[in-house]
């Protein structure tokens, strides 16, 4: 059968451990059941190739989300569903992905909020432990900013939510505007 609707990136923000990879792997699962091209791309894949060169700092936050934005305009072109997760804690950064991309085709912007003490109990990396020990600069929601989406599209309480429930209200969302 013949796709007939436009690409879209499905851009996950939030705090470390809140949650945004482990959605979007799920609700690529899903979306691969009923053989949708679907791609994934995340923050801790691409910074050990696209951008392993780049850091934490504001530019360098920046320049790691212009070059993901350059490589999800390309796919959402192609009608590719994208499912980004990066952490992107610039406002304006987001704001620059969502211009670029809706050249191209849909955007929608997934705000993944669990409270930052969840997010530090989870610790799923242990990198809130070193960034509390100062071992870890520029720690997002610790020693570096987050400035959370005004008027996101969706919104996923990951802490009051089980996973199924927080990828089934993506899945529901790409359908209910027929961006699926
Ligand atoms: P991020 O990509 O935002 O850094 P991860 O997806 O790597 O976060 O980690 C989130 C952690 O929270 C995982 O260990 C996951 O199992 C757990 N978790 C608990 N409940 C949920 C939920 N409803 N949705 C997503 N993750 C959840």
């Amino acid at each position: 059968m013949c796709q007939t609707n436009r690409g879209v990136t499905v851009w996950f923000t939030g705090l470390s451990g809140a949650g945004k990879t482990t959605v979007a792997v799920e609700v690529e699962k899903q979306l691969q059941k009923r053989n949708t091209r679907v791609q994934r791309l995340d923050g801790d894949i691409v910074r050990e190739s696209l951008t392993s060169d780049l850091g934490f700092s504001k530019e360098d936050r920046n320049e790691n989300i212009k070059r993901n934005t350059f490589v999800a305009k390309l796919l959402t072109k192609h009608d590719v569903v994208t499912l980004c997760s990066f952490i992107s804690p610039y406002r304006s950064a987001r704001d620059y992905a969502r211009q670029e991309i809706e050249e191209v085709g849909e955007f929608v912007e997934v705000f993944v909020n669990p409270p930052l003490e969840v997010c530090e109990e989870r610790d799923v990396k242990g990198l809130y432990q070193q960034a509390r020990d100062g071992k870890i600069a520029n720690f997002t929601g610790i020693s570096d900013p987050y400035q959370a989406p005004e008027n996101p599209d969706l919104e996923l309480r990951t802490d009051q939510e089980t996973l199924e429930e927080s990828a089934q209200k993506v899945i529901d969302y790409l359908a209910e505007q027929n961006y699926i």
